[in-house]
């Protein structure tokens, strides 16, 4: 019965000359999540409608969780769709959509008859009530209620007609492309691939910097991270993940700052080093998985301390959850089982025992001073040293 479904979008913020644009990129993001799918599927603009039709054999629950991975669609709709044959065919075909789609004994319904074929001869309001005659006809047990009708039969009569009664929830947000590129700072953790989901969901291409520390982070620390980028990017799309080597940053910063400053400092060489491969990738902000106050290195003294070094934007779309939201969306999105992995993490193995909570940012900016000698050329071997993975 179903081979095509109706996309809805939201519409807000995508009036005027950036509908089209809006379109597009959606358009190109949905056949991005079907071609990962079994089925080969036509999808196409009519009318500020868009519209994927499966040509050949496709599953249908597969098709629908592609579709409620891609950002930018609120409601995915499984139509039938008929050629325009007189309106006693449009009764029988609604009549078979029904009997296929429910058991309409003791079920309430409404027609709702949308005529955007100017042409067609029949108002909408006659199309609704011959409509509902029918369906009273061929199930006596149903009833019609205009208010809260059970099942709300759609009839959109364009070049073709659809007819539809289900709208299945979409994930929303802006279709990715629309809005720019950010740089992930993606961890292990839970935080981070949550981070980069949210801010993806606004239209936002990733790419991803990882820290590592081999070998006191291990192989399978690094394949934890190339996982989630994998999990994530079923959202985002393609994402370049920089794996950099932090070993001998982190260890010359221990071998010359305060303990209790570690944390901080280290963080801070991380945005730098983000933020260069942010450049490089042309991304305009930064992302991270920060939330005020979860550790030590994330009150607002810590995270003031962080952001000093950095020029471009930083983006923490966590900064107000809790952390039981956030595991929420983890779940939600399927990275959470791999995010409580028990791998250690480059930010964990030289921790101190009392690292400072409220960072003074002129003592910060001193203790630096302190790798002065080295720093720069041991900055500059972790970029060169890069590894860039792609993810599909
Ligand atoms: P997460 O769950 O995302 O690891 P967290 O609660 O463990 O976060 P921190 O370890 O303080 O918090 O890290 C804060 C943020 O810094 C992370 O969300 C992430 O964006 C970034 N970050 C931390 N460690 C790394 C790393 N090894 N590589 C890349 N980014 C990192
Ligand atoms: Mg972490």
């Amino acid at each position: 019965m179903f081979k095509t479904f109706l996309i809805k979008y939201g519409e807000i913020g995508i009036k005027g000359k950036n509908r089209h644009l809006f379109e597009e990129a959606l358009v190109r993001q949905i056949v991005r999540a079907l071609e990962k799918t079994d089925g080969d599927f036509h999808v196409y603009r009519e009318q500020g409608r868009i519209y994927a039709e499966a040509e050949g054999l496709f599953d249908f629950d597969e098709t629908i969780e592609a579709l409620q991975r891609v950002f930018g669609i609120v409601g995915i709709c499984p139509v039938m769709k008929t050629e325009d044959k007189g309106l006693e065919e449009l009764g029988n075909d609604v009549i078979a959509f029904l009997t296929d789609v429910y058991d309409m004994k003791g079920k309430t319904f409404k027609v709702d008859t949308r005529r955007a074929r100017k042409n067609y001869p029949i108002e909408s309001m006659e199309v609704n009530a011959y409509l509902g005659g029918r369906i009273l006809d061929a199930f006596p047990e149903s009833s019609v209620d205009v208010h809260t009708p059970e099942i709300m039969v759609h009839v959109e009569i364009r070049e073709k007609i659809y007819i539809y009664s289900k709208i299945i929830p979409g994930p929303g947000g802006m279709p990715v492309g629309t809005n720019g590129k950010a740089m992930l700072l993606l961890s292990g953790g839970i935080d981070s691939p949550v981070a980069g989901y949210m801010i993806s969901k606004r239209g936002v291409t990733l790419d991803a910097t990882y820290f590592h520390a081999p070998p006191y982070t291990s192989e399978r620390a690094k394949q934890k991270v190339v996982d989630l980028a994998r999990q994530i990017a079923r959202y985002t799309g393609p994402i370049d993940l920089h794996v950099v080597n932090f070993t001998d940053i982190q260890l010359y910063i221990y071998e010359k700052c305060p303990h209790e400053e570690l944390t901080i400092i280290m963080r801070r060489y991380m945005m730098r080093l983000a933020e260069h491969f942010a450049r490089e990738k042309k991304c305009l902000s930064l992302v991270t998985g920060e939330s005020i106050g979860q550790v030590a290195s994330q009150t607002m003294q810590s995270l003031a301390a962080t952001n000093e070094v950095c020029t471009m934007p930083v983006f923490r779309p966590l900064i107000a959850f809790d952390k039981q939201d956030i595991v929420d969306i983890s779940e939600k999105i399927g990275t959470y089982e791999t995010s409580i992995l028990p791998f250690e993490d480059c930010c964990t193995i030289f921790v101190a025992k009392h690292p400072v909570t409220k960072p003074n940012l002129n003592v910060i900016r001193r203790s630096e001073l302190k790798l002065s000698e080295k720093i720069e050329e041991l900055v500059q071997t972790a970029i060169e040293t890069a590894e860039v993975i792609h993810i599909e």
